[in-house]
């Protein structure tokens, strides 16, 4: 690992040259360190200095105050892209949920707050020179995740650092330092008082991973991770979430909501609403995920075409991709029915059905609310069901979304329900009305 050195861009040299010359220790830190000596392409490269924000400021012509009362200075450098510059820091308090840093003065104690020892190792840009004092290389030779110092106060100062280990871990495929391991199981009720958001973005960045969130995943249920945040997949019957996390492995790093609807797939709808609103997902994840989390799979081959268009008034077009690649990945994993070959054939009926533009929802029905009005019934719930029942019996036929037609049809429908059958339309033999997006 020793003889692996770290390639910077010229900004990263140019921003630490321009600090060293006016007087600033400068060095490269974090994750673009540790990616470089994993032999990884390095995305954010981060700087650490002696400077203060001010400092910076003053040195560079064009910077963006991005955190400057945590010491975060954005460089803007000729390739066109910003670079972050923070003044060394030392933590001074902690709560569990954030560390409260101070300014510090020198590299050892900006690397002493750091989490793990692979993330705690300084490269200078220009002298070439690594400074480890925590033995981050050699983690990294023996592909071990340990903490800087000792595992449960670090633990404790930011219960964060709970689930990025864990992260880490999955990431690089690294083992969990004895010590670090320990600390960590006996602290995960702690995990309760992180915030919703700082949960969601791990959880986010482990969904991530490029290719597999696997190994993360599995260690969020050996950690006891998933009893305390996320019981309801904790609960599950040990096939299941095996199997769901294999899906999740097979399905594309860039698509993470995808792979957490394949996770949350066996739990039941309610648990996934419940998890997805602790988690604060904005409205439209939250609608996409729970929609292909509770979607059942394609119709089966051979299906009619009207099976295929209820099917996709309820499902799609929105979530009907999602859930054909979901389907597909499951089939690919594991010796389940359907078969791969029978998902991709549901998937072109499915696709040849669409391609007939067939009305699929009470918008596109050829009568709507003002005709109802026309009839004299009042705006209100009653339009839905008429209109749901409209649309039940075109999916059935789509010749039949010709607007005569259907005004009878309506005309009939609002007369049964004037004739005061309050139980209405709703019930089952007008088959299921249209709950989706
Ligand atoms: P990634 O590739 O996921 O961005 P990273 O190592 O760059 O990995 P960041 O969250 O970007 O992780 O943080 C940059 C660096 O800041 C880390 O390498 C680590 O040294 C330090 N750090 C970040 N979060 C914490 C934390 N909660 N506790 C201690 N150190 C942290
Ligand atoms: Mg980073």
């Amino acid at each position: 690992m020793s003889d692996v050195r770290p390639i910077a861009p010229g900004a990263v040299r140019w921003i630490a040259r321009t600090l060293e010359e006016a007087g600033y220790e400068t060095w490269a830190v974090g994750g673009a360190v540790r990616d470089a000596l994993l032999g990884r392409p390095s995305a954010d490269w981060d700087l650490a200095t002696r400077a203060t924000p001010k400092q910076v400021q003053r040195t560079f012509r064009r910077t963006v105050p991005i955190g400057v009362e945590h010491g975060t200075v954005g460089v803007l450098a000729r390739d066109g892209l910003m670079y972050e510059v923070t003044t060394f820091r030392k933590d001074v308090e902690t709560d569990g949920r954030h560390a409260v840093v101070e300014f510090a003065d020198r590299i050892e104690d900006d690397l002493s707050r750091r989490d793990f020892t692979i993330n705690a190792i300084a490269w200078h840009p220009l002298r070439d020179e690594l400074f480890d004092p925590f033995g981050g290389a050699d983690d990294m030779s023996a592909a071990m995740l340990r903490t800087v110092g000792v595992a449960a106060d670090r633990f404790r100062e930011d219960y964060l650092r709970i689930l990025r280990a864990l992260r880490f871990a999955g990431r690089f495929d690294f083992e969990i330092d004895e010590g670090t391991w320990t600390a960590l199981i006996s602290l995960t009720d702690h995990l309760s008082t992180l915030s919703p958001e700082r949960v969601r973005e791990e959880l986010m960045k482990v969904l991530s991973a490029d290719p597999r969130p696997s190994h993360a995943l599995s260690l969020y249920r050996d950690g006891g991770i998933n009893r305390v945040l996320f019981p309801e997949v904790d609960s599950l019957a040990g096939g299941l979430w095996e199997h769901a996390v294999r899906v999740v492995d097979a399905l594309p790093p860039g698509r993470p909501m995808l792979r957490l609807a394949a996770l949350l797939r066996p739990a039941a709808p309610a648990a996934v609403a419940a998890l997805l609103v602790r988690l604060r997902l904005s409205n439209a994840d939250t609608d996409v995920v729970a929609h292909l989390a509770a979607a059942p799979g394609l119709p089966a081959r051979g299906s009619g075409a009207g099976d295929l268009r209820r099917w996709l008034s309820r499902y799609g077009p929105t979530v009907m991709r999602g859930v054909a690649r979901l389907e597909l990945a499951s089939a690919r994993v594991a010796d389940v029915e359907p078969a791969p070959l029978e998902v991709v054939e549901a998937w072109r009926g499915i696709r040849a059905e669409l391609r007939t533009a067939p009305p699929l929802a009470i918008g596109d029905l050829t009568v709507g609310g003002r005709d109802l009005m026309r009839m004299g019934l009042k705006p209100g719930p009653v339009f839905k069901d008429v209109l749901s029942e409209l649309l039940v019996w075109v999916l059935e036929d789509p010749a039949r979304n010709e607007r005569e037609e259907l005004l009878l049809r309506a005309q009939e429908v609002a007369e049964r329900l004037r004739g005061g059958n309050s139980s209405g339309p709703s019930d089952g033999a007008f088959g299921p009305k249209k709950s989706g997006p």
